[in-house]
């Protein structure tokens, strides 16, 4: 699954059943979800175990070769397809053969039903990897398409699966991060399938999280949390309040935050997009609350800003999540203005190319992606309010994402991100700062740009010089310091 990471990430229009092979049959009231030629419609059920999925799926024509996330193939049992011109209850359906690349399915080149199950905490148990499928704390995380069986490569539209958890123990739940459609109904573009946000089956206490308009589902592990229920709620909504503060609304209608144990005390977080999303978040048995205040969560949250981009661009999603934490944080309060500044003089060389490293795309090296990009987003925030006298600052460039529809639940490429930056701030910075430090190195003069800010070192911490020529600037970032 392509996350963020931090430090500190159809068709058919028939009832659907499972046949008596399988379990007593159940019906998928695709009635009721909005049909459209090119679904991909699903149905799952959880096993009386928890740990066991029984699927169905309808695929529109055009798809002869169809597959799994990679090494989760062995776990699906009994993968059947048929015709979908006949009813589910008569259907033929015949064993499919795996090859290398997945299951040949030449029958359902002119549409298909396929019903199989899949061992999901087996599977998890043995991939065993954030990216794909893993299992934590009892809980099973990973992108739909390690389950979903999908066609390789195909022209559908979308995708949406419903899950029935009512035959599971009453203590298994299930969530995920994909875009919700209806009650328990699930989907977004299907090419947003794989690499799509967190879903999770498991053992989870679940909590609601109301922040202006919008609903966080929180999913907390069973054991193993170093805080309360309530602490880590709590720590949750008050990131999103300063999210929200900071930008004016929350990002996105709704989204997931799972929480797991981890073995080590500090807080990591994952942010997955594109079609929804969806934040894991691990934390260790001695986590204390002021951990959970020090900005993860309000990073991984400002990812939802962002449009889902290219693994390439990372260093710009980074960089903005980075530098619009530690602004959102200082308005709020819960950083001084000074804090701030020491920690970007501290950190910024980090961000500068080193030897045989050139523009930001395409950046591996983490100091570079975080505070390379970070610093991307300081001078272009410089830039911005001094070409407009202030009036425009990057959080226009926020704000103009959102007017259009974008968030991290829509996969954007950058360039239109940068154009529509620019039309609403008038300027051209974006795309100037944008064609100069992505590709090309840029060795920024910090000590310099300091001096401009009017920020001295002394010693561990930073004063303020207001006589210097962009003092003004840095002044009004969050009010005179
Ligand atoms: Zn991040």
């Amino acid at each position: 699954m392509a996350a963020y990471f931090t430090l500190s990430l159809r068709g058919c229009c028939a009832a659907v059943t499972l046949s008596a092979c399988h379990k007593p049959p159940v019906v998928l009231d695709v009635k009721r979800m909005a049909s459209a030629i090119g679904t991909l419609d699903y149905f799952v059920r959880v096993d009386s175990s928890g740990t066991t999925l029984s699927i169905q799926g309808e695929l529109p024509p055009g798809a002869t070769l169809l597959k799994l996330d990679d090494g989760a193939a062995p776990f699906a049992d009994e993968l059947e397809a048929a015709p979908s011109t006949s009813p589910w209850e008569s259907a033929a359906f015949a064993p499919l053969a795996r090859g290398e690349g997945g299951w040949n399915a030449n029958m359902c080149a002119r549409g298909c039903r396929i019903r199989y199950r899949f061992r999901l905490a087996e599977a998890a148990r043995a991939i065993q990897d954030g990216d794909r499928l893993l299992s934590i704390d009892n809980i099973v995380i990973g992108s739909a398409s390690a389950w979903l069986v999908h066609p390789a490569s195909s022209a559908s539209r979308r995708y949406r699966f419903r899950v029935d958890a009512s035959q599971a123990p009453s203590d298994v739940r299930f969530v995920t991060g994909v875009t919700s459609i209806s009650r328990d109904v699930y989907g977004a573009a299907a090419s947003e399938m794989e690499d799509g946000p967190y879903t999770a089956f498991g053992m989870m206490r679940l909590y609601r999280v109301r922040v202006s308009n919008s609903t966080l589902t929180v999913a907390l592990a069973a054991n193993g949390l170093g805080c309360s229920d309530e602490t880590i709620v709590s720590a949750i909504r008050r990131a999103a309040e300063i999210v929200t503060q900071y930008l004016g609304f929350f990002p996105v209608n709704e989204s997931l935050i799972v929480v797991t144990s981890s073995w080590l005390d500090d807080v990591r977080a994952r942010t997955s997009g594109g079609g929804g999303s969806a934040i894991l978040v691990s934390m260790g048995p001695h986590t204390h609350q002021q951990q959970l205040s020090r900005g993860v969560l309000t990073h991984e949250l400002m990812h939802l800003a962002l449009p889902y981009l290219r693994r390439d661009d990372q260093w710009f999603a980074e960089g903005l999540a980075t530098y619009t934490e530690a602004v959102a944080r200082t308005q709020s309060g819960e950083l001084s203005n000074n804090e701030f500044w020491t920690r970007l003089v501290q950190h910024f060389p980090e961000g500068l190319p080193r030897k045989n490293e050139w523009g930001l795309t395409g950046s591996t090296r983490t100091g570079r992606i975080y505070w390379g990009g970070a610093l991307f987003f300081l001078l272009a925030d410089i830039e911005l309010r001094t070409r407009t006298m202030h009036a425009r600052s990057i959080i226009d460039v926020l704000r103009a994402i959102h007017a259009q529809g974008g968030s991290l639940a829509e996969p954007w490429t950058i360039d239109r991100v940068i154009e529509v930056g620019d039309q609403w701030t008038g300027t051209r910075v974006m795309r100037e700062l944008y064609a100069r430090m992505s590709r090309g190195r840029v060795d920024t003069d910090l000590d310099a740009l300091w001096v401009k800010l009017g920020i001295e070192t002394t010693h561990d911490r930073v004063r303020f010089n207001n006589s210097a020529s962009l003092a003004d600037v840095r002044r009004r970032m969050f009010g005179n310091p």
